[in-house]
């Protein structure tokens, strides 16, 4: 490899010198020091102290195929070879752009018949307003201006996407985020928000008018869109009712608005279906997508159009001035043909439905008595497990403690990547993990949980 041999010490002092992570403490990372990864296979990665990790976390829910596939090294390197950039702006394209665009129409929901590319989620999320608001303004309503989102949503760092999620620590004061267009609503999350005696079915309709009663507050002449994730990720893992989605539909067409699906991290297989839209029965206007389009190893994402916005854009919209020096970059796009390939002929969310969720499940189901335990929650191959102070009352630790980030950390020492979201710990597996690794997982994360409670005391 081009990097130099150089001892674990050495790699963090030249990080912390001149590497600004992101959502990094730097002045902690001084205290830890970076762990510097080398290596990938499977569900695997190597650091530079020789320690072999499972990934639970897919990398960062992107990972869906696993590292070092050499059919997507292959892909990226012949189209580098043939053509390795070709710009999409000025009536130019290219086979690889092309046939990905047709691939992901046949696979995503019904009448998204048009595609839009950039590099990152965050992006796709851009794309999707820019041609929300330009719509309502071709259409002769200018004023629909406005985009309601969620509590805990993540919809990316620009300053937009940042806007659209409902995560505090990203809304830093005197940075003018959240941007004002921006609206929020308490989201379906059960195990904070439902009535104790309510039935789920029920819980789902009620979070679902907390979108209507917000549309007509703001008034429904004002409202562009809505945007939401199908189940939350980083916010918590938060997996709604299946009644809130078919409510949330119904509220969208009632007072027309746009409804732009964020499906970076259900999309491609985590829900045990090819988009979280199939697992929920969602027909969005628009589904920006990411990560697992090309499982992490180029950065591409897409934000797909239906007919009817689409079509207002082209047909009333002459030239949109809206686009990326990499928007379909050929390499990028032959990556994640590949890796579609991979999923469809290894069957991967075959298999991660009839065989990896059952067992992910049930071996979920075994924490719900541990004593750290406030809620248990999963959709497909995504889980939380919810750590709280008083199990009977639900009263979170006190954020100082930092509970999560002990927790992650003790299952890292034992070789597990696992993820801290307060004080949920997510977990994303890869889709070719064998039940035999999601079973020494699941074991590292319970003596990560047992050792973060003698911890506690
Ligand atoms: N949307 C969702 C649901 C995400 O989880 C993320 C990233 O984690 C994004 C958007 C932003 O994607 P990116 O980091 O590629 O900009």
């Amino acid at each position: 490899m081009f990097y130099r041999q150089m001892e674990t010490r050495k790699w963090q002092e030249l990080d912390q010198a001149h590497y600004l992570h992101p959502f990094t403490d730097h002045k902690a990372l001084r205290e830890i020091g970076s762990r510097v990864a080398v290596r990938g296979e499977g569900v695997h990665v190597w650091d530079t102290e020789g320690r072999k990790i499972i990934d639970g976390l897919s990398g960062l829910g992107c990972v869906n195929i696993g590292y070092g596939r050499p059919e997507l090294v292959a892909a990226a390197s012949a189209q580098m070879s043939d053509l390795s950039f070709c710009q999409s702006f000025f009536n130019t394209t290219h086979p690889a752009a092309v046939l990905l665009a047709e691939k992901l129409v046949k696979l995503t929901p019904e009448g998204l018949n048009h595609v839009f590319f950039q590099c990152s989620g965050s992006e796709a999320n851009e794309t999707a307003v820019r041609a929300i608001r330009r719509y309502w303004d071709l259409q002769g309503q200018p004023g629909k201006k406005l985009i309601i989102a969620r509590e805990y949503a993540y919809h990316g760092s620009t300053h937009l996407a940042a806007s659209l999620s409902g995560l505090e620590p990203m809304h830093h004061a005197g940075g003018d985020v959240p941007m004002p267009v921006v609206h929020r609503i308490k989201t379906a999350y059960p195990y904070r928000e439902k009535p104790a005696a309510m039935p789920d079915d029920e819980f789902g309709r009620l979070a679902a008018s907390w979108l209507e009663d917000k549309i007509l507050e703001l008034g429904p002449e004002n409202v562009a869109a809505f945007f939401a994730e199908p189940a939350q990720s980083a916010g918590g893992s938060i997996v709604p009712p299946m009644s809130y989605w078919p409510a949330i539909q119904d509220i969208c067409r009632k007072y027309d608005v746009l409804l732009a699906l964020d499906e970076v991290v259900m999309g491609f297989g985590r829900t045990g279906k090819w988009f979280g839209s199939f697992h929920y029965g969602i027909t969005p206007d628009l589904m920006q997508i990411g990560k697992g389009l090309t499982s992490g190893y180029l950065p591409l994402s897409a934000c797909l159009m239906s007919d009817r916005v689409a079509d207002v854009l082209i047909d009333k919209g002459g030239e949109w001035a809206h686009g990326y020096t990499y928007s379909g970059h050929p390499s990028c796009c032959a990556v994640a043909l590949a890796n579609i390939e991979v999923i469809e002929s290894e069957g991967l969310i075959e298999n991660a439905a009839d065989t990896l969720i059952p067992h992910f499940e049930a071996r979920l189901a075994e924490f719900t008595d541990h004593p750290l335990m406030g809620d248990v929650r999963s959709v497909g191959l995504m889980a939380g497990l919810e750590l709280v102070a008083d199990r009977a009352t639900g009263e979170a630790f006190d954020g100082a403690l930092r509970v999560g980030q002990h927790c992650s950390a003790e299952g890292l020492s034992r070789g597990l990547a696992f993820r801290a979201n307060g004080d949920t710990m997510a977990l994303m597996p890869p889709l070719v993990m064998t039940v035999g690794q999601m079973d020494e997982m699941f074991a590292i994360v319970r003596a990560a949980l047992d050792a973060t409670a003698r911890h506690l005391g």
